[in-house]
């Protein structure tokens, strides 16, 4: 059985041997980008690079790139507990051509890669196409030998591929693996293609478009490849296992936050762990680049994701903070393949820390409120939006927190009435203000904090760049 470890490097070694540069990840705040809250693919560091605004001395390249879907539009938070595939921070491995191979190798490269080297069952893939991505279908066909049965073409989004309004575009390919048929779902493009039967593992772009204003598309004169497969997913497949979280990385990180509070890795307090250990790594990762917990943008999501882990710590029964005595157990799974965590491994412990013990004052007496607002709720009922206000401004329950203690009951947050009572806070503060004579406080800041977003529900909005493979 391969380690996660051990994959990551058949992966680079794999693309180096065949003339890739191996190219190390960008951190997780991307460099000069402000339209993109978080790296949430490994084309992103490439951007330029497609455009041709930048050049590099290589022209293929390969990488294991650390990712975060937390916000934005590509937020896979609520996700994370509830399906197989879903994690707020992956690693997605890549290989990418600028201007170099396109198609027909992309499509051997990776069958290659899957059917050889990882030595996976033909019989249990599915590749998808673009609608009228014909050029890719008969490349399947002819490289991989798939039945057309098993060559799925797809209209929708997920099989085209924009950087933004404008710019690079094309259709992608995504292999599937089929987990097998005790397992609900379908092949993609089917009813039940959400379940999680199928998996995509890998997903293929040819860049082979430039989209300009009012419509016109352009082909690009040298087409590019940008591909993503997620690590972890990978893992899973070739460890035997449906479920990511039940790969060696995981289950050595649920071990160690078991022992620490008695819960039963496969007891009904498994989706508690699962997100604690996955909202350990967001937020370590995100803290070594950089992020640290606040009110607003990008650290408003940290604090999020860490408060979020608090609350299902508190669920397992932990009655001081826990997050900072996992660190360990994540550096000694992950901190040879990012020193990084090794080297902030003291900042993160204490972030953690502190973070914990402020939310701790409030946590028990937000919880209570919350269990007894909704004890009369049922299935289906909506939680009274004013209340959520209140445990989110008094409590430091960010709104999130407070729909995840509440979905599992089938219950809703009622966000209407929670926008509305934060505007008329933001009003009283407005008021406030202007009486205190700062007549710039009420003519620039206020406007300027709301037109570039403070809280998460202004931020990021308008993100156009695109970063998702
Ligand atoms: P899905 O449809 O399963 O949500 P996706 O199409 O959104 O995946 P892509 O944007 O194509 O994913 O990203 C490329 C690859 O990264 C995917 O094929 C998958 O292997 C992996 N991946 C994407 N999102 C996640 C996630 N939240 N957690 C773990 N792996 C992911
Ligand atoms: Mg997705
Ligand atoms: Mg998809
Ligand atoms: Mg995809």
């Amino acid at each position: 059985m391969s380690g996660v470890n051990e994959i990551r490097s058949t992966f680079l070694n794999f693309f180096a041997a065949n003339g890739h540069e191996i190219v190390p990840s960008s951190p997780l705040v991307p460099r000069n980008d402000p339209t993109l809250m978080f790296t949430n693919a490994g084309m992103v560091q490439f951007k330029n690079v497609f455009t041709g605004v930048e050049k590099r001395p290589y022209n293929r390249a390969t990488t294991s790139q650390k990712c975060v879907r937390a916000g934005g539009k590509h937020n896979d938070l609520d996700n994370v507990g509830y399906t197989a595939r879903h994690h707020t921070f992956f690693e997605m491995l890549g290989n990418f051509s600028f201007g170099d191979y396109f198609k027909e190798n992309a499509i051997e490269l990776a069958w290659k890669l899957v059917t050889k080297e990882f030595g996976l069952p033909k019989d249990k893939l599915t590749a998808t196409v673009y609608i009228d991505d014909d050029e890719a279908f008969g490349l399947w066909k002819k490289i991989a030998g798939l039945p057309e049965s098993r060559i799925i073409r797809i209209a929708g989004s997920d099989n085209f591929w924009q950087m933004g309004d404008t710019g690079p575009c094309g259709p992608c390919s995504e292999i599937f693996y089929d987990h097998g048929d005790k397992i609900w779902g379908g092949p993609p493009g089917s009813p039940e293609a959400d379940g999680d039967r199928f998996i995509e593992i890998w997903n293929l772009v040819f860049m082979q478009y430039e989209q300009l204003e009012g419509g016109v598309r352009n082909p690009l004169p040298k087409p590019s490849i940008d591909t993503g497969a997620g690590l972890e997913r990978v893992a899973a497949v070739l460890q035997g296992k449906h479920d990511n979280y039940d790969i060696d990385l995981f289950v050595a990180l649920i071990r160690a936050i078991a022992d620490l509070t008695n819960a039963d890795p496969q007891g009904p307090q498994k989706a508690s762990l699962r997100v604690i250990a996955d909202h350990l790594r967001a937020s370590s990762f995100l803290i070594s680049d950089g992020v640290l917990p606040s009110n607003e943008g990008r650290g408003y999501v940290l604090r999020r994701i860490m408060r979020r882990a608090m609350r299902h710590a508190q669920l397992l029964g932990a009655r001081e903070p826990l997050m900072h005595k996992l660190v360990g157990a994540l550096t000694r799974e992950m901190g040879q393949a990012y020193p990084e965590l090794i080297r902030a491994e003291a900042l993160i412990k204490e972030t953690l820390r502190l973070e914990e013990t402020r939310f701790r004052k409030t946590l028990e007496r937000g919880l209570a409120i919350l269990d007894e607002k909704s004890a009369s709720l049922t299935k289906g009922d909506m939680f009274d939006g004013d209340v959520a206000f209140t445990l989110y401004d008094t409590f430091g329950f960010p709104l999130d927190l407070t729909q995840d203690a509440l979905k599992s009951r089938g219950i809703s947050v009622d966000q209407a009435s929670f926008t509305d009572a934060m505007e008329r806070q933001k009003a009283k503060a407005r008021a406030a203000w202007a009486g205190s004579g700062e007549a710039a406080t009420e003519t620039v800041w206020f406007p300027l904090r709301e037109k570039l977003g403070a809280t998460e529900f202004l931020g990021y909005e308008t993100e156009t760049a695109e970063g998702a493979v």
